[in-house]
């Protein structure tokens, strides 16, 4: 699977599924989660809520994931995961690395050939910006999926794109 860093804003990104750095709520949020529900419209949480009511009653768990349609957007597919709140006392690296792992699984499920992701924890979350990366990485030149080609790990804002650029080298 090929891996670009590229600096943007993840709604705008025309691949085939999109991750999302959701809430456990599932009923949307701040940030890029915000974000996509703005932009792609109602639909989106329609389907979030009922996979609340059907399956995740207390919620989508912390380092899965879930796929809805989405909506407006110009991906297929909305992959909902939720990410650890950043700890400086607990070491919580292995949820954040299993929303990676999992979104992956649930977007070749779905037999996507492109990925996107945001940096996951690193905003509402308080992640570290250079470690959010490394573990994006770990995972995301670790995967042998069936069907995804690309994965893009998109950086919103310079300052958050040249910090992953640096780790990505090193
Ligand atoms: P979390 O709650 O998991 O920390 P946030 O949405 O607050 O999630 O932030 C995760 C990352 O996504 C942060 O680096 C933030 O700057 C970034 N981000 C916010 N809006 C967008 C967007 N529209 N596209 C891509 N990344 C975004």
């Amino acid at each position: 699977m090929e891996i670009e860093l590229i600096e943007g804003d993840i709604t705008a990104q025309s691949v085939d599924a999109i991750v999302n750095a959701a809430n456990s709520s599932l009923l949307g949020g701040g940030g890029v989660d915000g974000a996509i529900h703005r932009k792609g419209g109602p639909d989106i949480l329609a389907e979030t809520r009922k996979l609340r009511a059907a399956k995740y009653g207390r919620g989508l768990p912390v380092g899965q994931a879930v796929a809805t349609t989405a909506g407006r957007l110009p991906a297929h597919w909305v992959v909902h995961t939720v990410g650890p709140v950043f700890s400086a006392t607990e070491d919580r690296s292995e949820l954040l690395r299993a929303c990676y792992i999992n979104s992956l699984r649930v977007a070749d499920e779905l037999g996507a050939a492109s990925v996107a992701f945001p940096l996951i924890s690193a905003g509402i979350y308080r992640w570290p910006v250079e470690d959010a990366v490394r573990q994006a990485l770990t995972v995301l030149r670790a995967a042998t999926p069936a069907t995804l080609r690309t994965a893009t790990l998109v950086l919103y804002g310079a300052e958050t794109a040249a910090i992953a650029r640096a780790v990505a080298t090193t």
